[in-house]
């Protein structure tokens, strides 16, 4: 039992803090939330003073197991290193304040056995396993000379994605992937920067496969997320049902307005487009998708302003690969330079649990909630860059995994 004392709660809800605040915790979820000081005998104290107290962060939109920069490298790496690696990305993931993500590709549900058992410290785990691409689409990573087939990569740990053709084909899969485990599907449903033969504009599935994965998805009480660009490839996704829409980069008001009518979900992942431009060819980039990053880098902060003018909601995304992980919450500041703080905040609490489908129990601090929460020196919603530097505690399911020394 643990009783955090005198915090100024900051949740995304509202825009400013509540000040105040005394959170009880006991059998790993919060017990009671209250503006006055609560007595639990027997309970450890930690008087926050007046600091700021957060639920655990949430990023919808990661890949734990791209520990290169190079996808198609990665599906190369032997098992157990990506693993290891997985793991140790992982527990940056979560020392970040990232107390759950939901992984896009790749993450499969050993990893999170491994989690449960204790064998590593990381974010909670929402996993779709392999995404699903058509042949040369954004999950397939060979290049135009490289006629090894798909089978070769699809069982591997490292790889983000199987391959799947023709209805029949992306039934089967999709019916694999939720029987291995995963909560969602994912699917390719547009060209990518990291896949080399796939231009920004290609669509890919046609929409007869893109309705045979929702149904699947729907029939195993699921959804489906989609990687998407274009305006086209939204438009698509929407009419054949796609819940969640990834990336959105190139989105018209239009359909930014029928997406929200439809009760769908963005997860706009900015800051992977500027830390590609950065430092992607240094760290072995290969020059085809160097080449494509703009096509989508330069249009990031616009589509935030298209999105939130047609009320859809926006999840907390990242989709960082290999050494640029450590920029993860960069996409706070950056989202921050058109959106109010309180509402970038509330894409990685509030809004992001809703994506999930995990409301009241991760995203928010409120009774019956898992006890996930971090503690920020200062006020995110004044200087929203303090959730990159100032994360100085992290509890997850009532047990502290950071704490300064
Ligand atoms: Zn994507
Ligand atoms: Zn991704």
């Amino acid at each position: 039992m643990i009783v955090i004392e005198n915090a100024a709660i900051v949740d995304g809800a509202l825009d400013h803090p509540l000040p105040g605040m005394h959170v009880a915790i006991e059998g790993g979820r919060v017990r009671e939330v209250s503006d006055r000081p609560i007595r639990l005998e027997g309970a450890a104290r930690l008087d926050l003073r007046g600091g700021t107290l957060m639920p655990g962060l949430v990023d919808c939109h990661v890949h734990v197991i791209a520990t290169l920069v190079n996808v198609g490298a990665n599906a190369l790496l032997p098992d157990a290193l990506v693993a290891h690696r997985a793991a140790a990305i992982m527990r940056g993931m979560l020392h970040r304040g990232f107390t759950t993500v939901r992984d896009l590709g790749g993450a499969t549900l050993g990893l999170r056995l491994a989690w449960e058992e204790g064998l590593f410290d990381g974010p909670r785990l929402v996993l779709c396993g392999k995404a699903l691409s058509q042949t040369g689409g954004h999950g397939d990573f060979r290049g135009r000379h490289d006629a090894r087939p798909f089978d070769f990569f699809e069982r591997r740990l490292g790889s983000l994605g199987r391959v799947a053709d023709g209805v029949d084909a992306v039934r089967r899969a999709a019916r694999e992937e939720l029987q291995a485990g995963a909560d969602y599907i994912k699917v390719m449903a547009n060209g990518g920067v990291a896949s080399p033969t796939d231009p920004i504009a290609y669509l890919q599935y046609s929409e007869e496969e893109l309705r045979a994965a929702v149904e699947e998805a729907r029939m195993a009480q699921t959804y489906v997320a989609a990687h998407l660009y274009t305006d086209e490839a939204i438009a698509r996704a929407l009419r054949c049902g796609v819940r969640s829409l990834e990336h959105c980069n190139l989105i018209t008001p239009e359909t930014a307005r029928a997406a929200a009518a439809a009760g769908a979900m963005a997860c706009p992942t900015l800051v992977t487009y500027q830390a590609l431009k950065e430092e992607g060819a240094a760290l072995g980039l290969p020059p085809e998708s160097v080449a494509k990053v703009d096509d989508v880098r330069l249009a990031g902060l616009r589509s935030l302003e298209v999105m939130r003018a047609a009320g859809l909601p926006m999840a907390f995304g990242t989709d960082l690969l290999g050494g640029m992980h450590r920029r993860q919450s960069e996409e706070f500041r950056i989202r921050a330079e058109v959106l109010p703080a309180h509402e970038v905040i509330r894409s990685a609490t509030l809004d992001a649990a809703r994506l999930l489908r995990m409301e009241g129990r991760i995203g928010c601090l409120a009774p019956g909630a898992h006890a996930d929460l971090i503690v920020v020196a200062g006020d995110p919603l004044r200087d929203i860059a303090v959730l990159e530097h100032g994360v100085t505690h992290v509890m997850q399911g009532g047990a502290w995994k950071k704490q300064p020394n």
